[in-house]
């Protein structure tokens, strides 16, 4: 069975986006068969790999409110061995919608249920909200990615995060842990940004990846050409960062 993965943090720009399109594409590029889901109606992630948000007619939206099959919504991408299951701007509306079902937080855990055979990891991108759809995402989920921004406030709202996890480890999924905080966009020649480094590792010890992202344009000019860093520049790095985080994440599934 898959591993099931959230990248999340309500905070926004912190990185999530960049992690589950690059570390899904590492993934996919050792050869393990990776599904990302956009579970962000932003739908970056889905732009990011080559997608149209507008033109996309079955998202997760639709699997989540029971009009689709997830099946219907899984695309292929330009890397093989990487499947998404995109987003839409309709996702907004599914939070109201659902608001009046049974078992609304367990809705994306019984559809990725349905294909969790078939993957070796299924990453999530999470909208930036602590919402019922990121609920949703924790309660599928056996671990979550923590991204945290080497930046001022990098520290700021993830008490509430962890208080977050602990509830619904509590209510919804006992079997959901911290895979790691992930400490992106470090740039080396700034104080601020190795202070951050200093400060994080020194809090949270062994929760915090050895694998650190750099601060690196090919990760940010990648998603204009619909394609993940791996496939844009394989050797910037950025990419062999989070060649480097997808094996220190495959390594421990392995053991
Ligand atoms: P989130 O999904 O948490 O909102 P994103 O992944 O979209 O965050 O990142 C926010 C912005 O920062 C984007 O423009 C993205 O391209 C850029 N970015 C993210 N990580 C890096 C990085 N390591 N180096 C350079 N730019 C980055
Ligand atoms: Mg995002």
């Amino acid at each position: 069975m898959g591993k099931i993965i959230a990248i999340a943090n309500q905070k926004g720009g912190v990185g999530k986006t960049t992690t589950a399109m690059n570390l899904a594409a590492s993934m996919a590029v050792l050869e393990y068969k990776t599904l990302v889901i956009d579970a962000d109606p932003q739908a970056n992630t889905t732009s990011g790999l080559g997608h149209n948000p507008r033109e996309i007619e079955k998202s997760i939206y639709e699997c989540m409110v029971g009009k689709a099959d997830i099946r219907e919504c899984i695309i292929e991408s330009e890397v093989s061995f990487l499947h998404l299951v995109p987003s839409h701007i309709n996702l907004v509306g599914a939070e109201v919608e659902m608001v009046n079902l049974s078992n609304r937080e367990e809705k994306m855990r019984e559809v990725l249920k349905e294909v969790q055979d078939e993957y070796d990891f299924i990453l999530i991108d999470c909208a930036p909200s602590l919402g019922l759809i990121t609920v949703n995402a924790l309660t599928a989920s056996n671990s979550i990615v923590i991204p945290v921004q080497c930046e001022y406030f990098a520290l700021e709202g993830l008490g509430k995060l962890l208080n977050t996890i602990t509830i619904i480890q509590k209510r919804l999924n006992s079997k959901l842990e911290i895979e790691g905080i992930l400490l992106t966009m470090y740039d080396v020649r700034l104080r601020l940004s190795n202070q951050v480094v200093e400060e994080v590792q020194t809090h949270f010890k062994n929760m915090v990846f050895d694998t650190i992202i750099p601060r690196n344009v090919k990760l940010s000019e990648s998603p204009s050409f619909g394609v993940p860093a791996i496939v844009h520049d394989a050797e910037s790095k950025g990419s062999l960062a989070y060649l480097s985080l997808a094996k220190e994440i495959a390594d421990r599934y392995n053991k």
